[in-house]
């Protein structure tokens, strides 16, 4: 499809169009909203199964490295998946805008999954590369568009985002479930081996199913793209726009004022913190993993199920808790916390999560732990990530001068970047033969975040000061 084609804007693509509802929002939150279920479905289902095919033995199909490597390649391409962020929202904000970068996005992390479903170290490497350039082009920008569904002051924008990330957890919910068990699930190996196929090779179909997933991203986006309007059109530039065509408020780029700047400061300090929330928040698919599959115990009511199903908690207490904060929020109206205020909540709750990780990790000099502590983890990191992960995505749309919104979005999921390196980092140091050394990993992970909660508390009024009347 050419850039005419994807940027064309319908007739009558007015502010009154883009108002038509979705779940009282403008309607072209449909769309985004189910592109990126997809597109995360694909992350999250690949990423579900990353480190055990990594850290699996040639005769059961994977790789064969050991922890500190597998750790290592997971960090560095999780860090891809989130730094190339920077470059696609550039592009988005200067040459594509970000409706076809959204696109372009979408077909290379396709060919990235199905990429993966040979078995080689090439094709490895090759699929990771393509799915973190193909994400780099379509996360930062679809968050951007759904920010450019909302005019300034708009009280929904908040809600909006809630709804958008609620999107995101479906995805990530589903995509566990499916790529886990074709992955891992004894059945479906069963199944392999009476279809003359070699069961070994069922990491293969994970990945398959990832970019599967991607593929019916893709087809939800076009086929919704008159819903979108002008959303997220070429901005044009200021001669194109002398030359013949009236200014309305995207399409102007003015120059960065001193408020501006203040804002951006505001935005860096919370990237500050925001690293070392995901640094402990993105255990879950490194080091947290290896621990479901090596030292608890995954029966259920006598059944024994995939570790990687433990991936799909998070995403479902998101979905459960999503409404009650989005009451919560709209109860307390103007006594609603400032976005500050959210960050360091956000803080002490992770921080609180690994607290409950000390017991657990002493637990396993026992043997197998219940998976019960993982599901208490995983809860209280979830009601940390509501006060933070949507708050900043909404609070960057608000802050980010508009012609920039696609880079500062890179700049928000460059702090995903770094953290994902720094999990990838700690979960090197993960063993599964020594409670001290885990009770060290995540007491020290437990630590640092609560040294952070209080370090954001005495900045908070800075922040506010610099945030100014967005707060
Ligand atoms: N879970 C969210 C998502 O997948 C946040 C990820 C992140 O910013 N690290 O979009």
């Amino acid at each position: 499809m050419s850039e005419a084609a994807i940027n064309a804007a319908p007739p009558l693509a007015t502010a009154a169009g883009r108002d038509s509802i979705f779940a009282g929002h403008p309607k072209g939150l449909g769309p985004l909203f189910f592109t990126e279920l997809w597109e995360r479905f694909s992350y999250y289902g690949m990423r579900a199964i990353l480190i055990l095919y990594m850290t699996s033995t040639a005769a059961q199909g994977g790789l064969g490295f050991d922890v500190k490597q597998a750790s290592s390649i997971y960090g560095w391409y999780t860090m891809s998946v989130y730094l190339t962020a920077l470059p696609g929202g550039l592009i988005a904000d200067y040459i594509t805008g970000t409706r076809l970068a959204v696109l372009i996005g979408g077909i290379i992390i396709a060919c990235g999954h199905f990429t993966m479903v040979f078995h080689s170290l090439t094709t490895f490497y090759l699929g990771m590369a393509l799915i973190a350039i193909g994400t780099g082009m379509l996360k930062p920008n679809i968050s951007a568009m759904v920010g450019k569904l909302y005019k300034p002051g708009d009280p929904r924008r908040d809600s909006g985002f809630s709804i958008f990330y609620m999107g995101i957890n479906i995805g990530a919910l589903l995509a566990p479930l499916a790529v886990g068990y074709l992955a891992k699930g004894e059945s479906f190996k069963g199944f392999l081996s009476s279809m003359g196929m070699d069961p070994a090779k069922s990491w293969h179909w994970g990945f398959g199913a990832a970019g599967v997933g991607m593929i019916l991203g893709l087809v939800v986006y076009l086929w919704n793209r008159e819903k979108l309007a002008t959303v997220g059109s070429k901005i044009k530039s200021r001669s194109q726009l002398q030359a013949n065509e009236p200014a309305d408020d995207e399409t102007v780029q003015p120059a960065l004022t001193r408020d501006d700047w203040k804002r951006i400061g505001a935005i860096f300090i919370f990237f500050v913190f925001t690293i070392l929330f995901w640094g402990a928040y993105e255990q879950k698919g490194a080091s947290l993993n290896l621990f479901a599959d090596r030292l608890v115990d995954t029966t259920l009511f006598g059944w024994k199920f995939p570790a990687p199903y433990l991936q799909s908690l998070t995403p479902l207490f998101v979905i459960m808790l999503t409404p009650i904060v989005t009451i919560i929020w709209l109860r307390l109206k103007e006594r609603q916390p400032s976005s500050p205020v959210k960050f360091t909540l956000g803080m002490l709750f992770i921080g609180l999560a690994y607290v409950l990780m000390i017991p657990a990790a002493m637990l396993t000099a026992q043997g197998r732990v219940s998976f019960w502590w993982l599901v208490g983890l995983y809860f209280l990191e979830v009601c940390g990530e509501m006060c933070l992960s949507p708050v900043g995505l909404s609070t960057v749309t608000k802050l980010s001068p508009p012609k920039l919104v696609g880079f500062m979005m890179g700049i928000w999921f460059l702090a995903s970047a770094v953290g994902s390196k720094l999990a990838g980092y700690l979960s090197g140091f993960f063993v599964s033969d020594n409670s001290w050394q885990l009770v060290k990993l995540y007491g020290g992970i437990a630590a640092g975040l609560l040294l952070a909660t209080v370090l954001l508390a005495l900045l908070t009024p800075t922040i506010k000061r610099l945030m100014g009347r967005v707060a």
